[in-house]
């Protein structure tokens, strides 16, 4: 090993044990980095590479094809939206509900669901897409965000993309989903909680101040450009845990001007090419876009951000959430956002796919 990666820093039994407060989820994570956890070597996935065709018959998001619904996609190009066959939500739930026992509550499953396809090519991913087909796609996530959000029975637009088997995806085709609902996720509603009562005591967002803490640090910054940036936030409960952000609040996506998102569209992409160039594989994620709700309420000091929450911790080791973290409810990590910072800067911004497409 040389000398000079972060965690040789460190001599010791322990790299980093501490408790870190998470500012925007308003909890602690615990952080035991131990030494005998070794630092990624270099070594890769011993797998074949399935080769991935262009286009798929069988394949319900490929244009040309029909969906479970009997609706045929069209030929698209670039970016195609469609309102999900099998919504989570739906504006045809059931709206007369038999009222539960006692003390207990229900209520419609009112929403709108959506898949966003991101290019016609199966056997692409985000990662994969020009500079100009990402921008595009926020793009198309900003116009969502608007058509849905201004609908009065909306309150929240979650976009989000699952990737990977490891979280449930089995069709690679490059998509993500929207839920549009009628009451606002969990953890949107405690960031807005957190940022309002922030901007109350000291005048400032909140999410500025935690970009500026990561600059003042700088050691978990993954890369940046004038006015977005990309960081692994000292409060990680994942160990590649990244925060995609432009710099200035915005409430939502669809606030940002057109040099906003090309440069976010820039930090976004190479992130993502940073993560499948760790390990040769494509890298699966968890990756929601923060953006405030649709409810009517102030969210002036609510800075949009995209969050990834990747699953593994190695190639083949996943994050078990266990004991702490569904049993206590906070997360225990075993690694430190220094080290998988650093992890993430020593790859090359270029996929390892791009000379083989
Ligand atoms: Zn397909
Ligand atoms: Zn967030």
């Amino acid at each position: 090993m040389q000398a000079n990666k972060p965690e040789e820093r460190i001599e010791g039994g322990v790299a980093v044990w501490e408790e870190r407060w998470h500012p925007l989820r308003e909890e602690w994570v615990i952080v035991a980095a131990h030494r005998q956890d070794r630092p990624w070597s270099g070594e890769t996935v011993q797998r074949e590479e399935q080769s991935v065709p262009r286009y798929l018959s069988d394949c319900y998001l490929c244009p040309g094809n029909p969906r479970i619904s009997g609706e045929v996609n069209p030929k698209y190009n670039g970016v195609f939206v469609f309102d999900n066959d099998h919504p989570c939500v739906g504006n045809s739930a059931p709206s007369e509900l038999e009222p539960p026992a006692g003390i207990y509550r229900s209520r419609p499953a009112r929403g709108i669901a959506r898949v966003v396809c991101y290019t016609p090519r199966h056997d692409l991913s985000l990662a994969q897409l020009e500079l100009s087909e990402v921008a595009n796609l926020l793009g198309a996530w900003q116009a969502q965000y608007t058509d849905l959000g201004n609908r009065p029975e909306i309150n929240h637009v979650l976009i989000f993309e699952n990737k990977g088997e490891v979280v449930g995806v089995s069709n690679p085709h490059p998509h993500c989903q929207i839920y549009a609902t009628n009451f606002v996720f969990k953890t949107i509603e405690t960031e807005a909680r957190a940022s309002e009562r922030y901007f109350a005591e000291t005048g400032h967002p909140i999410f500025a101040d935690i970009i500026a803490a990561e600059q003042q640090d700088g050691r978990r910054i993954i890369c940046e450009n004038e006015t977005a940036m990309a960081f692994l936030p000292i409060f990680a409960r994942y160990a590649y845990e990244v925060f995609v952000a432009p710099r200035k609040t915005h409430a939502s996506l669809a606030a940002l001007d057109d040099r906003e998102i090309e440069d976010l569209a820039g930090i976004l992409r190479e992130v993502l090419i940073r993560f499948d160039n760790l390990w040769r594989m494509p890298f699966p994620y968890v990756m929601p876009l923060h953006q405030a709700p649709t409810d009517g309420g102030d969210y002036g000091a609510f800075h949009f951000h995209i969050e990834f929450h990747p699953p593994l911790r190695k190639p083949n080791l996943l994050k078990y959430l266990a004991g702490p973290e569904i049993g206590g409810g906070n997360f225990l990590s075993d690694t430190a956002a220094e080290e998988k910072a650093a992890e993430l800067r020593a790859q090359a911004p270029v996929h390892y796919k791009a000379s083989t497409q």
